[in-house]
């Protein structure tokens, strides 16, 4: 789950990590007293979308007169703002962040991921603060400092110091470099955080060390312990089809090609997508309805599904282990019998009672492609989307 920068920067501010004050505006007439309350005479005006890249797109304004923080806010505050991780179509802004300027003296890169392989919470550094990581990583990558964080131990005090040495953080300033990567790692380890990037983390001309940007992800397989992230969920930033999905506890994830997959278990949902593109066909999307495919499941699938105008074709893919086939055959019937749609859906079931299963679609009097292996079925969804 994705959350706002703001949001991200109230996480951390509990974890004693320094970001710039910032009030939030949803509306115009809230920015006049957003500026008299932060005072001073520099502010930032920032679009406030679950996408990076902001600064580039003209989301983020630096401004240094209340009449000119009025008008950006204007300009971004509705606006369709493309950024590089937008798609070209945009993100609308409903949301303004409106912060103090801060005087920057150096722009740092801070980020967390959780490296699988090795099972730990990996910081990385860089001085090269406000490049995209990926780019650096590429280009210069002796120009990355990494450390992983011993899960017992946590971000000891000499790991954060040498990180911040490495990113060209002054030695007087050590201390307050070190206080805010050890509440960063505090913050991803007890939110159950899968990415935080902290791009810039700046020091001041007046010597603060201080998160000046900030982006979190959570896994979303901890969100049941994290009532307070949840909360910050904001649906207008997802897509409709992904909240409809996840009502009903269907993992779905919209791709840009023309067969839809229904399938249980995410393991067989990547080997379907795989060989759709083998014989020549593009997954409209990664569905999964986990073990039990009920009915429910299954008519929220195809509604999803169906309301894609790309699709031209559906695979159903079911494996019946500990759900049988036969049952899952009757709910396919009725979850199918309820759409009028012209969009051939090619059907493989395989597992405990597949004879019977199998029969019930037959009977069933819907117009169904049956398929036998998961070739036959790759082969015949190509088929009927026209695409071989
Ligand atoms: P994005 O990464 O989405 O482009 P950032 O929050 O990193 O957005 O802002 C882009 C740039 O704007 C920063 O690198 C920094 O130079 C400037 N900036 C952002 N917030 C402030 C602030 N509070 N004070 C001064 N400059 C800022
Ligand atoms: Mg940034």
């Amino acid at each position: 789950m994705k959350v706002h920068e703001y949001q991200a920067k109230e996480v951390l501010r509990k974890f004693g990590v320094q970001t710039p004050r910032g009030l939030i505006c949803r509306n115009l007439n809230e920015v006049p007293s957003a500026l008299d309350e932060l005072g001073g005479n520099l502010w930032v005006v920032k679009a406030q979308i679950h996408a990076g890249g902001r600064g580039k797109g003209g989301g983020v304004r630096v401004v240094r007169s209340k009449e000119d923080a009025i008008q950006a806010a204007g300009q971004i505050l509705g606006m369709s703002l493309v950024t590089p991780q937008t798609g070209p179509e945009g993100q609308t802004v409903r949301r303004l962040l409106i912060e103090e300027g801060l005087p920057i003296a150096s722009e740092i890169y801070a980020g967390m991921v959780v490296d699988r392989q090795n099972q730990q919470v990996v910081l990385m550094v860089s001085p090269e603060g406000g490049m995209e990581i990926e780019e650096v990583a590429a280009e210069s990558p002796e120009k990355i400092h990494k450390v992983r964080v011993s899960p017992t131990e946590g971000l000891t005090r000499g790991e954060a110091e040498r990180a911040a040495k490495f990113a060209g953080i002054p030695d007087s300033l050590a201390d307050q470099a070190v206080d805010l990567l050890q509440g960063l790692y505090q913050a991803f380890w007890n939110h159950d955080a899968s990415l935080a990037e902290i791009n810039p983390l700046v020091v001041t001309d007046d010597g603060r060390v201080v998160a000046l940007d900030a982006k979190f992800n959570f896994d979303d397989s901890g969100l049941f312990r994290q009532p307070a992230i949840v909360s910050y969920r904001d649906l207008d930033e997802e897509l409709p089809a992904e909240i409809d999905a996840s009502n009903v506890g269907l993992s779905y994830i919209e791709l840009d090609g023309n067969i839809g997959c229904l399938v249980n278990g995410a393991g067989l949902a990547m080997a379907t997508m795989d060989i759709i593109k083998l014989y020549g066909g593009e997954p409209a999307n990664f569905l999964d309805v986990g073990g039990g495919a009920s009915t429910e499941q299954v008519t929220a699938a195809f509604r999803i599904m169906l309301a894609n105008e790309n699709v031209k074709a559906v695979l159903v893919n079911i494996f019946g282990g500990i759900m049988r086939c036969d049952v899952i055959a009757e709910g396919l019937v009725t979850a199918l019998s309820q759409f009028d749609s012209a969009v051939p859906v090619v059907v493989r079931l395989e597992g405990t009672n597949v004879e019977i299963g199998r029969e019930i679609l037959k009977d069933s009097g819907l117009k169904l492609i049956a398929a036998g292996t998961m070739d036959d079925a790759a082969q015949k969804v190509v088929k009927a989307a026209g695409l071989s």
